[in-house]
């Protein structure tokens, strides 16, 4: 059997401290904390770490397409991707995420899913 090299992860699997409440999940609060699925590496996010997000990727062309292959268009104002490499393992990993305005000026971030590479190369 051919592993995949690149596994989707729902939050809740790899995110602690995340919101939830009527009608929505996964909610950026303050903060919450990224736990790298391959080597527990945690790396803690905040809500102007996603609104400071602006769009550039880390990848090279042809992984960044890997990943778009699978990363789905959400129903959202706005959607975002945060790719990283996770600085102990380098697994490459992006977060998909939702932005959606809420008022004049703020913004709620909804996580939809992280995806992992198996390792440095994927
Ligand atoms: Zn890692």
């Amino acid at each position: 059997m051919q592993k995949r090299l690149i596994e989707q992860f729902s939050p809740d699997q790899v995110f602690h401290g995340l919101l939830a409440g009527e009608g929505f999940s996964s909610r950026v609060g303050a903060a919450c904390i990224y736990h790298c699925p391959r080597c527990r590496h945690r790396i803690r996010f905040r809500w102007q770490s996603f609104y400071q997000w602006d769009g550039a990727s880390c990848f090279t062309r042809a992984r960044r397409r890997r990943f778009d292959d699978m990363t789905p268009a959400l129903a959202a104002e706005e959607q975002g991707a945060f790719d990283f490499f996770c600085p102990t393992c380098g697994a490459p990993t992006r977060i998909i995420f939702s932005a959606n305005r809420q008022g004049i000026a703020a913004y709620q971030f909804d996580l939809y899913a992280a995806l992992v590479g198996a390792g440095a190369l994927t």
